[in-house]
Parts: structure tokens; sequence; C-alpha cells
């Protein structure tokens, strides 16, 4: 059941999420690749007239590897967890052997939702109700945008 697959313990949809099977984090490897390819950290690390704005190549740097390693080419149910790594609700979830949150008597004080408000406020928890109320193969379409900045 596709539906299922895409939708996380916590109730979000992981097609949805910026994630997901990304392109950015392809075009991110490739300019981290034909950078040291060119020795450009040499190149930022000499005081020069030219291009001052390289001498914060080092936080350059540390965003490129970030954007380059975030890639997520699973939804978190089939990839275990977001990148592969497991999240406390995910834990959480499966040690109770729920399917997801909306199986829980506990989700509505849950506390555990925490960590996601500040990209994705009350999603998570309206889709659960959405779940609750529709079934998992039902509630996709009645879904809450991702990101607050969405409208
Ligand atoms: S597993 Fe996490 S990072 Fe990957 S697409 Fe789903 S929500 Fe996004
Ligand atoms: S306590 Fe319930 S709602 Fe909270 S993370 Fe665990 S399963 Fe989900």
């Amino acid at each position: 059941m596709k539906s299922k697959k895409n939708t996380a313990c916590c109730g979000i949809y992981c097609p949805d999420c910026i994630h997901y099977k990304n392109k950015y984090s392809v075009y991110a490897l490739l300019l981290k690749e034909h950078l040291i390819e060119i020795n450009f950290d040499k190149y930022a690390k000499i005081k020069s007239p030219f291009g001052e704005q390289f001498q914060k190549y080092d936080e350059f740097e540390e965003v490129l590897n970030a954007l380059a390693g975030t890639e997520c080419n699973w939804a978190c149910r089939v990839g275990g967890g977001c990148s592969g790594v497991p999240c406390k609700i995910m834990e959480c979830c499966f040690s109770n052997e729920y399917e997801g949150c909306w199986d829980c008597p506990e989700v509505e004080g849950c506390d555990k939702f925490d960590f996601l408000a500040p990209r994705c406020g009350q999603m998570p928890k309206n889709n659960i109700r959405k779940i609750q109320k529709f079934g998992l193969q039902h509630w996709i379409e009645h879904r809450d945008n991702f990101y607050i900045w969405q409208k």
C-alpha cells in the first residue's frame, strides 16, 4: 500500500519533505568534488583583493557538506528513519508495536513531536488526526502543508 509506505509513524508524508529524492544533494556533491579537484580551499585561504568573500570558505564548505549529505532516497518507514536514522518517535512506535502514533492513546499530550514544530508546526499531529478520521488509505488528500512557510 503506497500511502502506508510513504506515511511515517509521526504522520509526516515523506514525498512532501524537502529532502525526499532531492536534487540539491546531487548538485552539492558534484560541486564539492569539483572544488576539491581544483584545490579551491587553498585558493580561498590566501588573502587577496579578489573575492574577499572566500575568507568565509570554511563555513561554506560546512553547508555544502550538509547539503551533499542530507539526501533521503527512501520514505521513513522503508528507509529506517530520516536519512536512515530512526528518531525517538519511530523507536517509540516500534517498541509499542504501533503502526504509527495514530494507534497510541497518548498522542494528544505526547511531547516527542516538539523537535518537529520549528519547521512543521502542528502538521504531524494534524495529519495523525486525519489518519484516525479517514484511515491510512484515504487520508493523504486531507494532509496539511509540510512546512510552516507553505500556504
Ligand atoms: S525519512 Fe525524514 S528526511 Fe526522509 S523524506 Fe521522510 S521526513 Fe524527509
Ligand atoms: S508516546 Fe505514543 S504518540 Fe508519543 S511517540 Fe510514542 S507512540 Fe507516538
